[in-house]
C-alpha cells in the first residue's frame, strides 16, 4: 500500500483500477488484454509504414530542391526506422509485456538513447538527434486524430480511476464518466475547467499530486478521497470497506438534502436568495433540474467547440443545443455565455502562458472579427423564441467594448426580422470591469461576477498553475474590496447582479458574499442543496457584520479566520 496526498477538489470517494495518461509526451500507458495484442502490433506497423513513406517523400524532395548531401540525413533516418532495436524491439515489448504500442515505443526509444549514450562513440552520440526525430515522428503517426483516451476508456473494465499528468477540459468533456469514477492528476487547482467539470458531474478528484503518474502503475488498484485529498495505491480491504461506508453515509446525507429541492432559498432572517446552476455539458441539464436550481446562471458554451480545432458547430446545430436547453428549463431562465476561448483550459500551465491568458480571449475574439461570434449570436437569438434566454459576454474590460457588441447583437436581431431579443449581460471577471461597474451597467441588462478569473487577475495568480494554489485566495483584501465595490455599484445602478465563480459553491464564502450585499448565485448543481441549507441558518445582519470585519482584515488569512465560523453557523442549520 502507498499513500499519496494531494488537494481534494471534488468530493466523494472512488475505488478502481488506474488508467495512466501522460499527455506531456502525448503518451497513454496501459496494459493489454490478450485479445488486444495483435491490434496494437498492427497500429505500430501502420505507424512505421506511414513514417517510412513520409521520410522517403521528404528525402526525395530535399534531394531535388536542396541537394543529395542533405537528403542523406533522411536516408539515415530511414535506416534507423528499420533498426531491430527500434520498431522491432517495440513490437517485442508489446507481445512480451502486453503493453500498448505507444508505451512500448517510448520504452524502445529510451533503451536506444541509453545505448547511444553508453557507447561513448561520438558518431553514435550524434545519432541521438536523429533518433529523437524518427522516434517523435513514429509517435505522432501512432496517435489517432481523436484522443486515444476517449476510446480507451470504453475498452477498459470499469471502474476506472484516471491518473493523468494533465487533462484538458476538451478531452475531459468527451470521456465517459460513467466508466471513469475518479480523477487523480499531477497538476491542477480548484478552478480549472476540468476540475469544474468533474465536480459538476459528481466525480471525486484529487489534484496537485506532482508525481502520481510516475508512482502509480497502470492497472493498479487505487482508492481516492476527494475531500481529504488522500490517494491510496493498492488499498487493503479494511480501508476499502471503511471508505465504502463513508460513501454510503454521504449519499444518505445527500438524500436528506434532496428534500429542500423545491423550497426557495431564504436566510434565517427572511432574505430571499436566488440559486441558479452552472452547466458545462448541455446533455447534463437534468442535474440542474434535479438540484432544484431556479435557472441556469452560466452555461459555458465553449464546451461545444471541437476539442482539437476550437471550431464551432453551424448556426443550426448550435440553435438546436440552445433550444433544447431553453425548453428543458422553461419557464426558468437560461444564461448562455458566448464562447470564452483563448485561454489554456487544461489541468496544466504547460503550453499556455501569458500570451493565451491575456490574449484574444472572450469577447476580444468577437472584437477581432471572429465570425464564430455572429453565428453564435444568431443561434442564441433564434433559441430565445422558445423561452427566457440571456446572453452573457465574457472577459469584458470596458463599457466601450460592451457598447460595440450590443450594437452587433442588435444588428443580428434586425437581420433576423427584428422580433427576437435576449437580455445581454457582462461577466465581471477582471479588475477593469469591477472598477467600472457603473459604466458597464449602462449597456448591460445584468452582471455576473466570475470570481475564478477575478481572483486570478487581481492577485496575479495563474489559476491553472498548481504551484500557486496557496496564493489563490478568495478572501485576500484586494478581492474583498473589489467584490464590495461591485455589489455597491450594481445596487446604485439598479443592475441585477449575480456571482457565478466557484466562490459561490462554498457555503461559508456564500455567507460572506451575502454579507457583502450579493443576493443571487450560480454554482455547480451538486452544491445547491448544501448552500440552500446553509443559508437557512444564516442571519444576513450577522453576515454583514462579519463581512465588514473581513473588509478591514489586513490579510487573506485573517479574513478567512473571521469567515470560517460562518460555516459552522450555516452547517448547524436545518
Ligand atoms: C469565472 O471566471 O469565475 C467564471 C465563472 O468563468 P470561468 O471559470 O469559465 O472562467
Ligand atoms: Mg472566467
Amino acid at each position: 500500500m502507498t499513500r499519496l496526498t494531494g488537494r481534494g477538489v471534488s468530493p466523494g470517494v472512488a475505488i478502481g483500477r488506474a488508467l495512466v495518461a501522460v499527455s506531456e509526451a502525448r503518451q497513454v500507458r496501459y496494459r493489454l488484454a490478450s485479445g488486444r495484442v495483435d491490434r496494437e502490433r498492427q497500429r505500430l506497423r501502420a505507424a512505421r509504414d506511414r513514417t517510412r513513406q513520409q521520410l522517403e517523400e521528404i528525402s526525395q524532395r530535399v534531394a531535388r530542391t536542396v541537394g543529395h548531401a542533405q537528403a542523406a540525413i533522411f536516408a539515415a533516418q530511414l535506416l534507423m526506422l528499420d533498426d531491430p532495436l527500434l520498431t522491432r524491439r517495440a513490437d517485442e515489448l508489446i507481445r512480451a509485456e502486453r503493453i500498448n504500442a505507444d508505451w512500448a515505443l517510448e520504452r524502445a526509444i529510451e533503451e536506444l538513447h541509453d545505448l547511444f549514450a553508453r557507447e561513448g562513440d561520438a558518431w553514435l552520440r550524434e545519432r541521438a538527434g536523429d533518433l529523437t526525430d524518427v522516434g517523435g515522428r513514429l509517435q505522432r503517426n501512432l496517435r489517432p486524430a481523436r484522443d486515444p483516451l476517449v476510446d480507451l476508456v470504453q475498452e477498459l473494465e470499469p471502474p476506472i480511476i484516471l491518473v493523468a499528468d494533465e487533462l484538458s477540459s476538451s478531452v475531459a468533456a468527451q470521456l465517459d464518466w460513467t466508466r471513469v469514477r475518479g480523477l487523480v492528476s499531477d497538476a491542477g487547482g480548484q478552478t480549472h475547467h476540468t476540475v469544474i467539470l468533474v465536480r459538476s458531474l459528481g466525480i471525486p478528484a484529487v489534484v496537485g499530486l506532482g508525481g502520481a503518474t510516475a508512482m502509480i502503475a497502470p492497472g493498479q488498484s487505487v482508492a481516492i478521497d476527494g475531500v481529504s485529498g488522500e490517494v491510496i495505491v493498492d488499498p487493503p480491504e479494511e480501508i476499502i470497506e471503511r471508505w465504502r461506508q463513508q460513501a454510503e453515509a454521504s449519499a444518505a446525507q445527500a438524500r436528506v438534502l434532496d428534500e429542500l429541492r423545491d423550497q426557495p432559498a431564504v436566510t434565517a432572517d427572511g432574505v430571499r436568495i436566488t440559486l441558479e446552476a452552472n452547466l458545462e455539458i448541455a446533455d447534463e441539464v437534468h442535474r440542474v433540474i434535479d438540484a432544484g436550481a431556479e435557472g441556469i446562471g452560466l452555461y459555458r458554451s465553449e464546451f461545444l467547440l471541437d476539442p482539437a480545432t476550437a471550431i464551432a458547430g453551424s448556426e443550426d446545430e448550435q440553435y438546436e443545443v440552445y433550444r433544447r436547453l431553453v425548453e428543458a428549463m422553461r419557464p426558468r431562465p437560461v444564461t448562455i455565455r458566448t464562447f470564452d476561448v483563448g485561454e489554456e483550459r487544461g489541468l496544466s500551465t504547460r503550453g499556455a502562458g501569458n500570451r493565451d491568458r491575456f490574449g484574444v480571449r472572450g469577447i476580444r475574439a468577437a472584437l477581432h472579427h471572429d465570425e464564430r461570434f455572429v453565428t453564435q449570436i444568431r443561434a442564441l437569438l433564434r433559441a430565445s423564441a422558445h423561452g427566457p434566454l440571456r446572453i452573457l459576454l465574457p472577459f469584458v474590460t470596458s463599457a466601450d467594448e460592451l457598447r460595440v457588441l450590443r450594437a452587433a447583437i442588435d444588428e443580428a436581431a434586425r437581420q433576423l426580422g427584428g422580433t427576437l431579443s435576449a437580455a445581454v449581460g457582462a461577466m465581471i471577471e477582471v479588475p477593469a470591469a469591477a472598477l467600472t461597474v457603473d459604466q458597464l451597467a449602462r449597456y448591460a441588462d445584468f452582471l455576473s461576477v466570475g470570481t475564478n478569473d477575478l481572483i486570478q487577475y487581481t492577485l496575479a495568480v495563474d489559476r491553472t498553475d498548481d504551484r500557486l494554489a496557496a496564493h489563490y485566495e478568495p478572501t485576500a483584501p484586494a478581492v474583498l474590496r473589489l467584490l464590495r465595490l461591485i455589489a455597491v455599484s450594481a445596487r446604485r445602478a439598479q443592475c441585477p447582479l449575480s456571482v457565478c465563480g466557484e466562490m459561490a459553491a462554498e457555503p461559508a464564502l456564500v455567507g460572506l458574499l451575502v454579507g457583502l450585499g450579493f443576493r443571487s448565485f450560480s454554482m455547480t448543481p451538486a452544491a445547491i442543496p448544501a448552500v440552500k441549507r446553509g443559508l437557512s441558518g444564516l442571519d444576513s445582519r450577522e453576515a454583514a457584520r462579519i463581512a465588514r470585519a473581513a473588509l478591514r482584515a489586513p490579510s487573506a488569512d485573517s479574513a478567512r479566520a473571521l469567515v470560517d465560523p460562518l460555516a459552522t453557523l450555516m452547517h448547524s442549520a436545518g
